[in-house]
């Protein structure tokens, strides 16, 4: 989706023109598929993709033993298949606990969701960029 940017300066203008300057901006920021890297399969698209902090795409974390991960977060992944019980013990985010995500096609672990156990944020997906690919939507 394409968003343009109107004059606030001047609100009688009525239909604002194409900016091409903006519409450049859009065209890198239109939707694309998320796909498990192993086998292709949609996992979820880039319009549910969320900052952790303000800019702050991608963390690094690492697990109790000493594996390292790369995790971007999504709102959503209906792709994603959950395996085994929800767990608090080493939580990467204070307050959830996480259950292990699988692809739903070639079952390889993408990641883990995220629910905070207060019940105040919603629920969340932190998945592994190394086992992620972004496609361009085709439609
Ligand atoms: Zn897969």
């Amino acid at each position: 989706m394409t968003i343009f940017a109107l004059d606030e300066r001047d609100p009688a203008a009525g239909a604002p023109d194409v900016d091409l300057e903006h519409e450049g901006q859009g065209e890198r920021e239109r939707e694309r598929v998320v796909v498990c890297a192993d086998c292709g399969h949609h996992i979820s698209d880039s319009a549910a993709r969320q900052p952790f902090a303000e800019g702050v795409w991608q963390e690094r974390f690492v697990n109790p033993h000493g594996v390292l991960f790369s995790v971007e977060r999504y709102a959503r992944a209906p792709g994603c298949v959950g395996r085994g019980a929800p767990s608090t013990e080493f939580s990467w985010f204070a307050g959830c606990s996480w259950q292990i995500q699988l692809c739903g096609a070639c079952l390889t672990h993408l990641g883990w969701l995220f629910r905070d156990l207060a019940g105040s944020d919603p629920a969340f997906f932190g998945l592994r960029s190394d086992k992620l690919r972004e496609l361009d939507c085709l439609r």
